[in-house]
Protein backbone atom coordinates (compact mmCIF):
# COMPACT_ATOMS: atom_id res chain seq x y z
CA UNK A 1 0.00 0.00 0.00
CA UNK A 2 1.72 3.64 -1.18
CA UNK A 3 1.45 6.25 1.35
CA UNK A 4 -1.51 8.22 -0.14
CA UNK A 5 -3.88 5.19 0.01
CA UNK A 6 -2.87 4.41 3.38
CA UNK A 7 -3.38 8.08 4.49
CA UNK A 8 -6.94 7.77 2.49
CA UNK A 9 -7.83 4.68 4.80
CA UNK A 10 -6.49 6.71 8.09
CA UNK A 11 -8.49 9.60 7.16
CA UNK A 12 -11.84 7.40 6.45
CA UNK A 13 -12.00 6.25 10.03
CA UNK A 14 -11.88 9.85 11.67
CA UNK A 15 -15.07 9.65 13.08
CA UNK A 16 -15.45 13.51 13.71
CA UNK A 17 -16.00 15.40 10.46
CA UNK A 18 -14.89 18.09 11.34
CA UNK A 19 -11.56 17.61 12.73
CA UNK A 20 -8.68 18.72 10.42
CA UNK A 21 -5.70 17.25 11.87
CA UNK A 22 -4.17 13.83 10.50
CA UNK A 23 -3.47 10.97 12.92
CA UNK A 24 0.60 11.12 13.25
CA UNK A 25 1.70 8.02 11.51
CA UNK A 26 5.03 7.05 13.57
CA UNK A 27 3.80 3.70 15.38
CA UNK A 28 3.16 4.09 19.56
CA UNK A 29 2.55 7.89 19.48
CA UNK A 30 -0.32 9.70 21.53
CA UNK A 31 -3.03 10.01 19.76
CA UNK A 32 -4.95 13.56 19.99
CA UNK A 33 -7.64 12.14 21.09
CA UNK A 34 -6.51 11.10 24.46
CA UNK A 35 -7.90 12.12 27.29
CA UNK A 36 -6.31 15.34 29.34
CA UNK A 37 -4.94 14.52 32.73
CA UNK A 38 -8.23 14.45 35.13
CA UNK A 39 -8.77 17.55 37.37
CA UNK A 40 -8.29 16.47 40.79
CA UNK A 41 -11.50 15.65 42.64
CA UNK A 42 -10.90 17.72 45.26
CA UNK A 43 -8.70 20.94 45.13
CA UNK A 44 -8.64 21.91 49.52
CA UNK A 45 -5.48 22.82 49.76
CA UNK A 46 -5.14 19.71 52.39
CA UNK A 47 -2.89 17.24 50.49
CA UNK A 48 -3.79 14.96 52.66
CA UNK A 49 -7.68 14.82 52.05
CA UNK A 50 -7.00 15.96 48.70
CA UNK A 51 -5.34 12.33 47.70
CA UNK A 52 -8.19 10.59 50.06
CA UNK A 53 -10.88 12.28 48.02
CA UNK A 54 -8.95 11.10 44.86
CA UNK A 55 -9.21 7.51 45.98
CA UNK A 56 -12.71 7.76 47.25
CA UNK A 57 -13.91 8.97 44.22
CA UNK A 58 -13.10 6.15 42.61
CA UNK A 59 -14.03 3.60 44.85
CA UNK A 60 -17.40 5.34 45.40
CA UNK A 61 -18.01 5.12 41.10
CA UNK A 62 -16.51 1.14 41.66
CA UNK A 63 -19.47 1.05 44.31
CA UNK A 64 -22.04 2.29 41.71
CA UNK A 65 -22.25 6.23 42.89
CA UNK A 66 -23.09 7.91 39.44
CA UNK A 67 -20.29 10.42 38.61
CA UNK A 68 -22.70 13.26 38.45
CA UNK A 69 -23.29 12.73 41.66
CA UNK A 70 -19.73 12.77 43.13
CA UNK A 71 -18.88 15.47 40.99
CA UNK A 72 -21.66 18.01 42.30
CA UNK A 73 -21.36 16.78 45.83
CA UNK A 74 -17.73 16.73 46.35
CA UNK A 75 -17.15 20.03 44.63
CA UNK A 76 -15.39 22.51 46.75
CA UNK A 77 -15.38 20.61 49.80
CA UNK A 78 -12.71 20.86 52.47
CA UNK A 79 -12.12 18.88 55.66
CA UNK A 80 -13.46 20.52 58.76
CA UNK A 81 -11.04 21.11 61.21
CA UNK A 82 -13.30 20.49 64.00
CA UNK A 83 -13.58 16.83 63.38
CA UNK A 84 -10.25 15.74 64.49
CA UNK A 85 -10.38 17.23 67.68
CA UNK A 86 -13.56 15.74 68.28
CA UNK A 87 -12.95 12.26 67.25
CA UNK A 88 -9.98 12.25 69.55
CA UNK A 89 -11.08 13.82 72.60
CA UNK A 90 -10.30 12.03 75.90
CA UNK A 91 -11.27 13.38 79.25
CA UNK A 92 -8.24 13.39 82.01
CA UNK A 93 -10.84 12.55 84.39
CA UNK A 94 -13.25 9.85 83.54
CA UNK A 95 -17.05 11.03 84.89
CA UNK A 96 -18.23 9.25 88.05
CA UNK A 97 -21.46 6.60 86.96
CA UNK A 98 -23.73 8.49 89.82
CA UNK A 99 -22.77 12.09 88.05
CA UNK A 100 -23.58 10.73 84.66
CA UNK A 101 -26.69 9.34 85.71
CA UNK A 102 -27.99 12.17 87.96
CA UNK A 103 -27.12 14.22 84.97
CA UNK A 104 -29.41 12.72 82.48
CA UNK A 105 -32.26 11.98 84.57
CA UNK A 106 -32.74 15.11 85.94
CA UNK A 107 -36.31 16.31 87.31
CA UNK A 108 -37.05 18.49 84.56
CA UNK A 109 -36.27 15.96 81.69
CA UNK A 110 -38.73 13.99 83.29
CA UNK A 111 -40.86 16.47 83.66
CA UNK A 112 -40.99 17.04 80.17
CA UNK A 113 -40.91 13.39 79.18
CA UNK A 114 -44.29 12.72 81.02
CA UNK A 115 -45.53 16.13 79.63
CA UNK A 116 -44.49 14.95 75.97
CA UNK A 117 -45.97 11.34 76.96
CA UNK A 118 -49.50 13.24 77.46
CA UNK A 119 -49.40 15.23 74.34
CA UNK A 120 -48.07 12.75 72.05
CA UNK A 121 -50.75 9.82 72.68
CA UNK A 122 -51.80 10.08 69.53
CA UNK A 123 -48.67 8.43 67.49
CA UNK A 124 -47.02 7.17 70.59
CA UNK A 125 -49.83 4.63 70.91
CA UNK A 126 -50.11 3.37 67.54
CA UNK A 127 -46.20 3.56 67.21
CA UNK A 128 -46.08 1.26 70.68
CA UNK A 129 -48.71 -1.41 68.78
CA UNK A 130 -47.37 -1.63 65.51
CA UNK A 131 -43.42 -2.17 66.88
CA UNK A 132 -43.88 -3.64 70.24
CA UNK A 133 -41.49 -1.11 72.10
CA UNK A 134 -42.53 0.52 74.85
CA UNK A 135 -43.16 4.25 74.11
CA UNK A 136 -41.99 5.22 77.06
CA UNK A 137 -37.99 3.47 76.38
CA UNK A 138 -38.88 5.70 72.80
CA UNK A 139 -39.08 8.57 74.83
CA UNK A 140 -36.19 8.07 76.83
CA UNK A 141 -33.98 7.72 73.48
CA UNK A 142 -35.04 10.70 72.52
CA UNK A 143 -34.53 12.70 75.67
CA UNK A 144 -31.06 11.30 75.38
CA UNK A 145 -30.00 11.66 71.71
CA UNK A 146 -31.24 15.18 71.08
CA UNK A 147 -33.45 16.62 74.05
CA UNK A 148 -36.49 15.41 73.04
CA UNK A 149 -35.88 16.98 69.51
CA UNK A 150 -34.68 20.23 70.65
CA UNK A 151 -30.43 19.57 69.53
CA UNK A 152 -30.27 18.30 66.15
CA UNK A 153 -26.62 19.18 65.24
CA UNK A 154 -25.95 21.64 62.25
CA UNK A 155 -22.83 19.40 61.16
CA UNK A 156 -22.98 18.97 57.22
CA UNK A 157 -22.98 14.70 57.50
CA UNK A 158 -21.13 14.98 53.89
CA UNK A 159 -18.46 17.21 55.07
CA UNK A 160 -18.44 15.68 58.64
CA UNK A 161 -17.54 12.18 56.98
CA UNK A 162 -15.12 13.01 54.57
CA UNK A 163 -13.38 14.58 56.85
CA UNK A 164 -13.50 11.66 59.11
CA UNK A 165 -12.46 9.49 55.89
CA UNK A 166 -9.65 11.53 55.07
CA UNK A 167 -8.24 11.37 59.10
CA UNK A 168 -7.77 7.52 58.72
CA UNK A 169 -8.54 6.01 62.13
CA UNK A 170 -12.17 5.29 61.08
CA UNK A 171 -12.07 5.16 57.03
CA UNK A 172 -13.88 2.01 56.33
CA UNK A 173 -17.00 3.22 58.55
CA UNK A 174 -16.58 7.17 57.51
CA UNK A 175 -16.58 6.18 53.75
CA UNK A 176 -19.58 3.49 54.39
CA UNK A 177 -22.02 6.05 55.88
CA UNK A 178 -20.54 9.14 53.20
CA UNK A 179 -21.70 6.61 50.20
CA UNK A 180 -24.86 6.16 52.07
CA UNK A 181 -25.31 9.97 52.81
CA UNK A 182 -24.25 10.11 48.73
CA UNK A 183 -27.31 7.73 48.17
CA UNK A 184 -29.84 9.44 50.00
CA UNK A 185 -29.21 12.42 48.11
CA UNK A 186 -28.73 10.55 44.50
CA UNK A 187 -31.84 9.41 45.49
CA UNK A 188 -33.96 12.48 45.56
CA UNK A 189 -35.02 11.62 49.27
CA UNK A 190 -33.76 14.42 50.64
CA UNK A 191 -31.43 17.50 49.61
CA UNK A 192 -27.57 18.15 51.10
CA UNK A 193 -28.81 20.98 52.69
CA UNK A 194 -30.85 18.78 55.19
CA UNK A 195 -28.38 16.00 56.01
CA UNK A 196 -27.52 17.88 59.05
CA UNK A 197 -26.30 15.85 62.41
CA UNK A 198 -23.83 15.56 64.59
CA UNK A 199 -20.41 15.82 63.90
CA UNK A 200 -20.18 12.10 63.92
CA UNK A 201 -22.73 12.43 61.71
CA UNK A 202 -25.75 10.93 63.27
CA UNK A 203 -28.77 12.55 62.15
CA UNK A 204 -31.93 13.79 62.83
CA UNK A 205 -34.17 13.66 66.42
CA UNK A 206 -32.90 10.02 67.16
CA UNK A 207 -29.86 10.53 65.54
CA UNK A 208 -29.66 7.58 62.60
CA UNK A 209 -26.24 7.27 61.10
CA UNK A 210 -26.98 7.48 56.89
CA UNK A 211 -26.55 3.44 56.76
CA UNK A 212 -29.21 3.61 59.36
CA UNK A 213 -31.44 5.96 57.87
CA UNK A 214 -31.38 3.93 54.29
CA UNK A 215 -32.22 0.56 56.21
CA UNK A 216 -33.88 1.37 59.01
CA UNK A 217 -36.34 4.90 58.75
CA UNK A 218 -39.91 4.75 58.53
CA UNK A 219 -42.72 7.31 57.66
CA UNK A 220 -44.15 7.46 60.84
CA UNK A 221 -47.29 10.03 60.33
CA UNK A 222 -48.02 8.94 57.28
CA UNK A 223 -46.78 11.33 54.63
CA UNK A 224 -45.01 9.42 52.97
CA UNK A 225 -41.51 10.60 53.51
CA UNK A 226 -39.01 9.82 56.21
CA UNK A 227 -38.20 13.08 57.62
CA UNK A 228 -36.50 11.57 60.91
CA UNK A 229 -35.33 15.87 61.26
CA UNK A 230 -38.81 17.33 61.19
CA UNK A 231 -41.31 14.93 62.20
CA UNK A 232 -40.70 13.55 65.62
CA UNK A 233 -43.49 10.93 64.43
CA UNK A 234 -41.22 9.56 61.88
CA UNK A 235 -38.06 10.17 63.78
CA UNK A 236 -40.00 8.06 66.93
CA UNK A 237 -41.34 5.12 64.69
CA UNK A 238 -37.45 4.90 62.98
CA UNK A 239 -35.89 4.63 66.75
CA UNK A 240 -39.19 1.84 67.41
CA UNK A 241 -38.35 0.09 63.98
CA UNK A 242 -34.28 0.12 65.39
CA UNK A 243 -35.18 -1.61 68.61
CA UNK A 244 -37.64 -3.70 67.26
CA UNK A 245 -34.71 -5.26 64.45
CA UNK A 246 -32.76 -5.41 67.43
CA UNK A 247 -34.72 -7.71 69.06
CA UNK A 248 -37.05 -6.06 71.69
CA UNK A 249 -38.72 -8.49 73.28
CA UNK A 250 -42.80 -7.28 73.44
CA UNK A 251 -43.68 -6.65 77.29
CA UNK A 252 -40.83 -7.44 78.96
CA UNK A 253 -38.67 -4.68 81.11
CA UNK A 254 -35.66 -3.53 80.32
CA UNK A 255 -33.78 -3.18 83.87
CA UNK A 256 -34.99 -3.52 87.34
CA UNK A 257 -33.82 -1.96 90.75
CA UNK A 258 -32.98 -5.35 93.06
CA UNK A 259 -31.57 -5.43 96.72
CA UNK A 260 -29.13 -8.52 97.72
CA UNK A 261 -28.66 -9.95 101.47
CA UNK A 262 -26.32 -9.13 103.56
CA UNK A 263 -23.12 -10.87 102.74
CA UNK A 264 -23.86 -11.21 99.13
CA UNK A 265 -20.90 -12.39 96.98
CA UNK A 266 -20.47 -9.62 94.60
CA UNK A 267 -18.38 -11.69 92.61
CA UNK A 268 -21.39 -12.83 90.52
CA UNK A 269 -22.22 -9.09 89.28
CA UNK A 270 -21.00 -9.06 85.08
CA UNK A 271 -21.34 -12.66 85.77
CA UNK A 272 -24.01 -15.11 84.91
CA UNK A 273 -26.83 -14.87 83.35
CA UNK A 274 -30.08 -15.73 85.03
CA UNK A 275 -33.49 -15.99 85.41
CA UNK A 276 -35.12 -13.74 88.36
CA UNK A 277 -36.78 -16.61 89.88
CA UNK A 278 -32.74 -18.36 90.20
CA UNK A 279 -31.51 -14.87 91.29
CA UNK A 280 -34.47 -15.17 94.04
CA UNK A 281 -32.43 -18.41 95.42
CA UNK A 282 -29.41 -16.04 95.60
CA UNK A 283 -31.82 -13.71 98.06
CA UNK A 284 -31.87 -11.02 95.01
CA UNK A 285 -35.02 -9.75 94.98
CA UNK A 286 -36.87 -6.27 93.74
CA UNK A 287 -36.07 -3.47 95.51
CA UNK A 288 -40.00 -2.14 95.67
CA UNK A 289 -40.35 -5.52 97.13
CA UNK A 290 -42.94 -6.56 94.30
CA UNK A 291 -43.15 -10.05 93.04
CA UNK A 292 -41.96 -10.28 89.41
CA UNK A 293 -44.09 -10.18 86.35
CA UNK A 294 -44.98 -13.46 84.54
CA UNK A 295 -42.65 -12.05 81.07
CA UNK A 296 -40.05 -10.76 83.35
CA UNK A 297 -39.85 -13.74 85.47
CA UNK A 298 -38.69 -16.09 82.87
CA UNK A 299 -36.03 -13.57 81.01
CA UNK A 300 -32.82 -14.16 81.25
CA UNK A 301 -30.64 -11.28 83.31
CA UNK A 302 -27.71 -10.27 84.38
CA UNK A 303 -27.13 -8.64 87.72
CA UNK A 304 -24.91 -4.98 87.45
CA UNK A 305 -23.30 -2.89 90.34
CA UNK A 306 -22.51 0.52 88.58
CA UNK A 307 -21.06 2.02 91.58
CA UNK A 308 -20.27 -1.14 93.64
CA UNK A 309 -21.98 -2.57 96.38
CA UNK A 310 -22.71 0.76 98.06
CA UNK A 311 -24.79 1.88 95.39
CA UNK A 312 -28.14 0.81 93.83
CA UNK A 313 -28.05 -2.33 91.69
CA UNK A 314 -29.88 -4.09 88.92
CA UNK A 315 -30.88 -6.75 86.80
CA UNK A 316 -30.27 -6.12 83.26
CA UNK A 317 -32.95 -7.54 81.17
CA UNK A 318 -32.52 -8.57 76.91
CA UNK A 319 -34.12 -5.12 76.13
CA UNK A 320 -31.13 -3.50 77.90
CA UNK A 321 -28.62 -5.12 75.60
CA UNK A 322 -30.98 -4.07 72.67
CA UNK A 323 -30.86 -0.29 73.70
CA UNK A 324 -26.93 -0.36 73.80
CA UNK A 325 -28.04 -1.02 69.74
CA UNK A 326 -27.82 3.02 69.99
CA UNK A 327 -24.60 3.48 72.06
CA UNK A 328 -22.77 0.32 73.73
CA UNK A 329 -22.77 1.99 76.95
CA UNK A 330 -24.19 -0.10 80.07
CA UNK A 331 -24.49 4.15 81.57
CA UNK A 332 -26.52 5.39 78.22
CA UNK A 333 -28.90 1.78 78.07
CA UNK A 334 -29.21 2.50 81.95
CA UNK A 335 -30.56 6.06 81.66
CA UNK A 336 -32.54 5.72 78.76
CA UNK A 337 -34.55 2.88 81.15
CA UNK A 338 -34.36 5.05 84.44
CA UNK A 339 -35.73 7.76 81.95
CA UNK A 340 -38.39 5.15 80.64
CA UNK A 341 -39.66 4.57 84.12
CA UNK A 342 -39.75 7.82 85.25
CA UNK A 343 -41.69 9.18 82.63
CA UNK A 344 -44.31 5.88 83.22
CA UNK A 345 -44.56 7.50 86.78
CA UNK A 346 -42.23 5.55 88.87
CA UNK A 347 -40.24 7.44 91.70
CA UNK A 348 -36.71 7.64 91.82
CA UNK A 349 -34.37 4.94 93.08
CA UNK A 350 -35.16 2.93 96.43
CA UNK A 351 -31.32 3.34 96.88
CA UNK A 352 -29.77 6.59 96.39
CA UNK A 353 -26.69 6.82 94.15
CA UNK A 354 -23.47 7.32 95.98
CA UNK A 355 -21.49 10.56 96.09
CA UNK A 356 -18.31 8.94 93.66
CA UNK A 357 -14.86 10.67 93.66
CA UNK A 358 -13.21 10.66 90.04
CA UNK A 359 -10.59 9.26 89.63
CA UNK A 360 -7.34 10.63 86.98
CA UNK A 361 -6.25 8.57 84.83
CA UNK A 362 -2.75 8.03 86.44
CA UNK A 363 -4.88 6.37 88.71
CA UNK A 364 -6.87 4.21 86.53
CA UNK A 365 -3.49 3.31 84.76
CA UNK A 366 -1.63 2.79 87.84
CA UNK A 367 -4.39 0.50 89.29
CA UNK A 368 -4.15 -1.64 86.31
CA UNK A 369 -0.35 -1.80 86.22
CA UNK A 370 -0.85 -3.27 89.74
CA UNK A 371 -3.38 -5.95 88.81
CA UNK A 372 -0.61 -7.02 86.14
CA UNK A 373 2.14 -6.67 88.82
CA UNK A 374 0.37 -8.89 91.05
CA UNK A 375 -0.93 -11.53 88.62
CA UNK A 376 -3.87 -10.26 87.54
CA UNK A 377 -5.47 -10.09 83.93
CA UNK A 378 -7.37 -6.40 83.43
CA UNK A 379 -6.04 -5.75 79.63
CA UNK A 380 -3.94 -3.60 78.45
CA UNK A 381 -2.79 -0.32 80.91
CA UNK A 382 -5.11 2.51 79.15
CA UNK A 383 -7.30 4.00 81.68
CA UNK A 384 -10.22 2.19 80.46
CA UNK A 385 -11.87 0.49 83.08
CA UNK A 386 -13.89 -2.00 81.37
CA UNK A 387 -15.06 -5.66 82.17
CA UNK A 388 -11.55 -6.28 81.78
CA UNK A 389 -10.05 -4.22 84.42
CA UNK A 390 -13.58 -4.75 86.67
CA UNK A 391 -13.33 -9.12 85.89
CA UNK A 392 -9.33 -8.21 87.27
CA UNK A 393 -10.19 -6.10 90.10
CA UNK A 394 -12.88 -8.47 90.99
CA UNK A 395 -10.32 -11.52 91.62
CA UNK A 396 -8.16 -9.20 93.53
CA UNK A 397 -10.94 -7.88 95.95
CA UNK A 398 -11.68 -12.08 96.18
CA UNK A 399 -8.30 -13.38 96.98
CA UNK A 400 -7.57 -10.37 99.28
CA UNK A 401 -11.42 -11.22 101.15
CA UNK A 402 -12.95 -7.76 100.03
CA UNK A 403 -16.16 -7.39 98.67
CA UNK A 404 -15.23 -8.47 95.11
CA UNK A 405 -17.70 -5.99 93.70
CA UNK A 406 -15.17 -4.87 90.85
CA UNK A 407 -15.96 -0.97 91.90
CA UNK A 408 -12.72 0.89 91.36
CA UNK A 409 -12.88 3.37 93.98
CA UNK A 410 -10.20 5.52 95.23
CA UNK A 411 -10.08 3.58 97.96
CA UNK A 412 -9.65 0.40 96.02
CA UNK A 413 -6.42 2.80 93.84
CA UNK A 414 -4.89 3.04 97.35
CA UNK A 415 -4.73 -0.54 98.18
CA UNK A 416 -3.56 -1.85 94.93
CA UNK A 417 -0.62 0.71 95.19
CA UNK A 418 0.11 -0.39 98.57
CA UNK A 419 0.68 -3.76 97.35
CA UNK A 420 2.37 -2.54 94.82
CA UNK A 421 5.03 0.26 96.08
CA UNK A 422 7.32 1.05 92.76
CA UNK A 423 3.84 2.54 91.17
CA UNK A 424 3.75 5.38 93.38
CA UNK A 425 2.26 6.85 96.67
CA UNK A 426 -1.39 5.91 97.12
CA UNK A 427 -4.13 8.77 96.06
CA UNK A 428 -4.47 11.63 98.79
CA UNK A 429 -8.01 10.61 100.25
CA1 LIG B 1 -43.40 11.26 57.48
Amino acid sequence: MDRRAFLMLLMAGVADPTSNMLPPLTAGAPTPQAPQPPKPVVQSGDANFDAWAEAFYERAIKAGLPASLLDRELAGLTPDPRIGALDTRQPEFAKPFSDYIKGVVSEDRVAIGRRKRAELQAFLGPIERTYGVSADILLGVWAMETGFGTILGGFDVIRSMASLAAQGRRRDFAEDQLMAALKIIGSGEFPRSRLTGSWAGAMGQTQFMPTTFLSTAVDGDGDGKRDIWGSSADALASAANLLAKGGWVRGQGWAEEVSVPPGFDFSVTEGPTLTPAAWANLGVKRADGLAWSTADASADTVLIAPTGAGGPLFLLFPNHFVIRKYNNATTYALAVGLLADRFAGAGPLVKPWPVEIPLSLPDRIAAQQALIALGFEPGKPDGVVGINTRSALRAWQKSRGLTADGYLSIGMVGLLKAEVPVLGPAPPN
